[in-house]
């Protein structure tokens, strides 16, 4: 079975893990600090905040946002649904931007005209969230002079798109946002087994997701509502919760991470081999923009029906075959749970037309930087005998 993503795991990741083991810390020790370093040094950013899932970082990231009941927060409906439920975990209402059907990325001119209506309506979003689809970086000098004109603030959500730029820039330099959050689960580009980052140039976003990644407990007497009582004090000053990456994790992490370059040139060779292996066949191949330099998370191909297939055909066919394709992703707004708040936010299923185009079509092919040349080709043989 060639799975759609998968982890590479080395000898010398192993022995960085094992050496953890035999340290003194299993938490809260050198390793996750010296992670962070790395990461905001990699991405050019000012703070880096480690913790468990990109999920915990998206809800820490809100929290020092300050998002809360009464806001509106803006996200894709073509993403993973951790990028709208840390709206939900502040209380706030969640509504969504339809997608660029070239890029699968959040429209500017969706978000211009939702922007719009919105000022009239006064329920403008307090936070924008747009996801990096696939690796390849949203129209961020866009969002961003909007984001200027209507007050929002911007979290990207970069979890597939560490080691990435945009016009030049290391996707995480937050050039043009607040925040950017990546994922280290195994299917993306480096892996912490779980794992996520928050990265911000803001040194009070930065106090604040600390806060909220430990209890919201300080030891920072500057920070405190009275001196110390003693040198074992601490103060909970905020509602937190235990969001801290292991030690085990960090160390995992680093080690991944001197191998950040070589993965991403290595997805973008397998994404060549692809367009090229595809030039005669009737599917689409990614976009790719030309003021991005994608991560290549995903290799997104988009198909119409044909004479005796269909996506689901084709999907099963390749399973059948011993490949593991994927469908990213199911429009969030679609999801019972989010069907269920459409009616109050003012969207039901057919809202977002690109994005549920998008869904009837996409297929994510084979895509990690261990996926071999011959296991590639297995993968276009497969397609090209149900599609030619
Ligand atoms: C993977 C992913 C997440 C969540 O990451 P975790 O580390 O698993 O919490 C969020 N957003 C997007 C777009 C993702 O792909």
């Amino acid at each position: 079975m060639i799975p759609y993503a998968c982890q590479t795991i080395t000898q010398t990741d192993i022995d960085a893990v094992t050496d953890v083991l035999k340290s003194d810390f299993l938490t809260q020790g050198p390793q996750v600090p010296r992670f962070e370093a790395c990461v905001a040094h990699r991405v050019a950013g000012q703070y880096a905040i480690a913790v468990n899932s990109a999920t915990s970082a998206l809800h820490i990231a809100c929290l020092a946002l300050e998002l809360g009941a009464g806001d509106w927060l803006w996200t894709t409906p073509i993403t993973f649904v951790a990028s709208a439920n840390c709206a939900v975990y502040c209380g706030a209402q969640v509504d969504f931007v339809d997608i660029d059907p070239d890029t699968f990325n959040m429209s500017v001119t969706a978000l211009r005209i939702k922007l719009v209506n919105a000022e009239k309506s006064g329920k403008l979003p307090k936070i924008v969230i747009p996801v990096h689809m696939a690796g390849q970086s949203c129209d961020m000098r866009a969002i961003y002079a909007l984001s200027e004109k209507y007050g929002f603030r911007i979290i990207e959500d970069a979890s597939h798109a560490i080691g990435g730029q945009y016009e030049g820039a290391m996707i995480g330099s937050c050039r043009h946002s607040d925040i950017t959050i990546f994922s280290f689960h195994p299917v993306k580009i480096i892996t912490t087994a779980e794992g996520g980052m928050a990265v911000t140039n803001q040194p009070d976003l930065a106090q604040r997701m600390r806060l909220y990644r430990n209890h919201g407990i300080t030891r920072d007497a500057a920070a405190m509502t009275q001196p110390p009582d003693g040198n074992w004090y601490y103060q909970q000053i905020a509602l937190g919760y235990n969001y801290r990456m292991t030690e085990l994790q960090a160390a995992l992490g680093i080690s991944q991470m001197q191998r950040l370059e070589e993965y991403v040139a290595r997805r973008h060779q397998l994404a060549d081999r692809y367009d090229a292996l595809f030039k005669d066949v009737p599917l689409k191949t990614p976009f790719r923009s030309p003021a991005s330099y994608s991560a290549f998370h995903l290799y997104i191909i988009r198909l119409d029906s044909g004479p005796g297939y269909s996506r689901e055909t084709v999907f099963d066919h390749l399973c059948a075959a011993g490949i593991g394709v994927n469908v990213h992703y199911i429009p969030v707004h679609t999801q019972p749970y989010y069907a269920r708040l459409g009616s109050a936010a003012g969207y039901d299923a057919q809202s977002f037309p690109e994005a549920n185009r998008y869904y009837q079509q996409a297929i994510s092919l084979p895509m990690y930087a261990a996926l071999s040349d011959v296991q590639q080709d297995d993968v276009v043989e497969a397609l090209k005998q149900v599609l030619l």
